[in-house]
């Protein structure tokens, strides 16, 4: 059982949360000086590491709130939880 402490609900079972993506990408400033193939690129391609990766997880069954979780994409250990930054 994996579980993820919500830092505003305390922990629960990873099943209460929804995954949602790469913590570390941002939104590019100016959108529209970017080439299709660009935006293409932020919107679809995103790493695929093997260790310790951020993720957005969504509270879905609980206070339904975005958190940010540290995570060990192998070994499945949560080393840290917070606020999306
Ligand atoms: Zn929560």
């Amino acid at each position: 059982m994996l579980l993820i402490t919500c830092p505003h609900c305390g922990p629960r079972d990873a099943t209460e949360f929804t995954y949602g993506g790469d913590a570390n990408v941002r939104r590019p400033a100016n959108p529209e000086a970017l080439t299709d193939e660009q935006w293409a690129d932020y919107v679809y391609l995103r790493d695929n590491p093997r260790g310790e990766h951020d993720e957005l997880w969504q509270h879905s069954s609980g206070c339904r709130r975005w958190i940010e979780v540290r995570r060990n994409t192998y070994t499945h250990d949560v080393m840290a939880t917070g606020l999306p930054k």
